[in-house]
């Protein structure tokens, strides 16, 4: 597959179906044996099950600097969804490539591997690195195990590229995610003597009241941000199941919230502000009904903000790169936060339209991948000229 052009390295990536619950390994070992037979030497880094991987590789001097090309491997599922064409097999038609995972993140994807060739023949004076990534899409889980070791390692790259689809406008931020379950323990009876049980749905309704009042505390103006929209952290509850029988005191109740958090609000506070309220306010008055009753919260997944400043090298560089410097942000998450922990300073720019990612009949412009492809030869000027 020597220059293989970006459209037809799509074509192969597409016909890969790595849904995140489903193992990513045959696109690795493609990835891994297009980049060894052009003499890139690729690193995995596995899930404790071995069936997935993430990659990374490095083209270049083994110096500190350079940029770091990063992207997921995994795509959502296509259940339930209409699609009107194959979706793990790409359709050309009137511009646009079809296919799960042709903008949300495969294209780009395709338009790194087809650069290798041009970044191999230039001589960068810093090195271009590739880190794919697995489970993106289910809370950026796959991507930390990498990191880790990436983080021990002496060279640090200058910036981090994650080519989520931003139609290639540059972006230096989203908000961060935080996704919680929080179990209600009552205790049950018949409902006629009510007073007698615990309901677990009515104190979780007052928790999630509770949650309600913290999200417009946050809302409030002088917590405002501009720069996202909406210009402040939101909480919302999402799921909610409990109960049996309308004449049973229910002795169950779960519901499940989120909080998209501005990137300087760390949204644990709004777990620890609800976790104060359930011990101070509610469990005293369930116990002394029934003292077997609890208040659990539980965790779901994480992943952080991300606030990259305008006077930034990375942000000088995003301008650079992606030939403008109208930055932006997005609504959507990125592993960008937690390449930032990992001292990598990172931005967001790739091709194709999150308008279309995750929806049925998903596709990208092949005018975006053609442009993605004018961006790497941006990325090996920069990597050939500065050091
Ligand atoms: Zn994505």
């Amino acid at each position: 597959m020597n220059e293989a052009s970006s459209k037809q390295l799509l074509d192969k990536l597409i016909g890969f179906a790595t849904v995140s619950r489903d193992s990513n390994l045959e696109m690795i070992a493609f990835i891994r044996n297009y980049l060894e037979e052009l003499g890139v030497q690729c690193e995995l880094f596995y899930n404790p099950e071995h069936t997935k991987a993430n990659l990374f590789a490095t083209i270049g001097p083994n110096v500190a600097g350079g940029v770091v090309l990063s992207g997921h491997t995994d795509v959502v599922p296509v259940d339930g969804q209409a699609w009107t064409m194959e979706p793990f097999r790409m359709t050309e038609r009137d511009g646009r490539l079809y296919g799960r995972g042709a903008a949300d993140m495969k294209g780009f994807i395709a338009s790194v591997l087809a650069a290798v060739p041009m970044f191999l023949k230039r001589s960068l004076k810093q090195p271009v690195h590739l880190a794919f990534s697995y489970d993106e899409e289910v809370g950026c889980l796959g991507v930390r195990s990498m990191l880790a070791e990436l983080e021990k390692r002496t060279h640090r790259p200058r910036v981090c590229l994650i080519g989520e689809p931003t139609a290639l406008k540059p972006v230096l931020g989203h908000k961060g995610k935080l996704a919680m379950r929080c179990h209600v323990k009552g205790a049950p009876c018949h409902s006629a003597y009510a007073p007698y049980g615990v309901n677990a749905i009515q104190y979780a309704a007052r928790l999630i009241g509770r949650l309600e009042e913290i999200g417009e505390e946050l809302a409030q103006p002088e917590r405002h941000d501009a720069r996202f929209d909406p210009p402040f952290s939101t909480v919302q509850t999402g799921v909610i199941k409990g109960g049996r029988a309308l004449n049973i005191v229910p002795a169950e109740c779960e519901f499940d919230f989120e909080v998209r958090a501005l990137p300087d609000f760390n949204a644990e506070e709004v777990s620890d502000q609800l976790h104060t309220y359930a011990q101070a306010e509610l469990l005293p008055k369930m116990r002394a009904v029934q003292r077997d009753t609890d208040i659990r919260l539980q965790p779901l997944s994480a992943y952080p903000g991300l606030a990259t400043a305008p006077d930034s090298e990375a942000a000088r560089l995003l301008a650079l790169l992606s030939n403008s410097s109208e930055f932006g942000t997005v609504a959507f998450g990125t592993e960008g936060g937690l390449f930032e922990r990992a001292g990598i300073p990172t931005v967001v720019c790739g091709p194709g339209s999150m308008d279309q990612g995750h929806k049925p009949d998903e596709f990208i412009t092949v005018e975006q991948l053609m442009e993605c492809d004018a961006m790497m030869v941006r990325v090996a000027d920069y990597l050939s000229n500065s050091d």
